[in-house]
């Protein structure tokens, strides 16, 4: 299990130092950011964060800019303005230190299908340069049940077991920051039963900050500290899953999310626009 007291890099710890004093308990903070492309407003300078410990689940309807922020966050598509800091560090300036602790799963990105499983959580352990790796690698087959699985490519898991390798790859080298985009999508309710209770453990013991996404509502009340409601790239609304529908006159999270999704922004409750 990953621990905060796992020494930075000596560059990163430098950066983390330079970092604003706001920042500190803060796995992620983003501030004024946004991604056009062309016309199309994809973010539209959002602030958030992600306390460490703290599950963030980040909810919006199809389009609402939910993989277009984890990628900004992940440094994979360059924004069009604003900042974001991982542990501190700031992702534009110091892009290595910030992307060491942290990691991702999602089930649009596949791992090498014609390695086997053991072999895909060997070369990721080379990349991330985990110490130990071996036994690391022991652990988790162990914790995502892959053992029986370690021999087999997996091109040739089901999705579900294919799932579960994501998450252990993800886990590899201990992240402080962890992005998961819909990570219990094809599995089974008794497996993400078990992924669930996992995730929290690591939040809870390691102090890893989780920003999750998820189309199931009820997963997200079960799962999630905080959600974010994202609709056309701004936040509409923030807070306690749990009590974030009778603060606005539904009854469940689902219900507030299809009037989310579905009324124009200036009748949302409690935005300001
Ligand atoms: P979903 O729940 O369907 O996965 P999402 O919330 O993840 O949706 P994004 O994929 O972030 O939504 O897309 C946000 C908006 O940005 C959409 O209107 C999408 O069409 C647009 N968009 C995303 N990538 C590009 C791109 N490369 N070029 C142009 N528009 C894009």
């Amino acid at each position: 299990m990953a621990s905060l007291d796992t020494p930075l890099p000596a560059a990163a710890t430098a950066a983390a130092a330079a970092a604003s004093a706001a920042d500190a308990g803060y796995a992620l903070r983003a501030r004024g950011l946004a991604k056009h492309y062309g016309a199309t407003v994809a973010v539209d300078g959002i602030a958030f964060g992600v306390r460490r410990g703290e599950i963030v689940g980040l909810l919006g309807p199809n389009g609402a800019g939910k993989t277009t922020t984890i990628n900004m966050v992940l440094g994979l598509l360059q924004p069009s303005a604003g900042s974001i800091q991982i542990e501190g560090i700031d992702l534009a300036s110091h892009r290595s230190q910030a992307l060491a602790h942290t990691n991702f799963a999602a089930v649009y990105a596949a791992l090498p299908g014609n390695l086997t499983v053991y072999q895909n959580l060997r070369f990721f352990s080379l990349l991330y340069n985990v110490a130990a790796g071996a036994s690391r690698i022991e652990q988790l087959l162990a914790e995502f049940d892959l053992q029986r699985l370690r021999a087999t490519r997996s091109g040739l898991l089901s999705s579900g077991e294919q799932t579960r390798l994501a998450l252990a790859k993800a886990l590899l080298n201990s992240p402080r920051l962890l992005l998961l985009d819909e990570p219990t999508a094809s599995l089974d309710p008794s497996a993400a039963v078990l992924v669930r209770a996992r995730i929290r453990a690591l939040a809870a013991d390691s102090g890893c900050g989780i920003l999750w996404t998820s189309h199931n509502m009820y997963e997200v009340e079960e799962t999630c500290d905080r959600v974010l409601f994202l609709s056309r790239g701004r936040i509409l609304l923030e807070g306690d899953p749990k009590r974030l529908p009778h603060a606005h006159g539904a009854t469940t999270l689902e219900e507030l999310f299809i009037r989310l999704a579905r009324e124009p922004l200036e009748q949302q409750p409690g935005t300001g626009r």
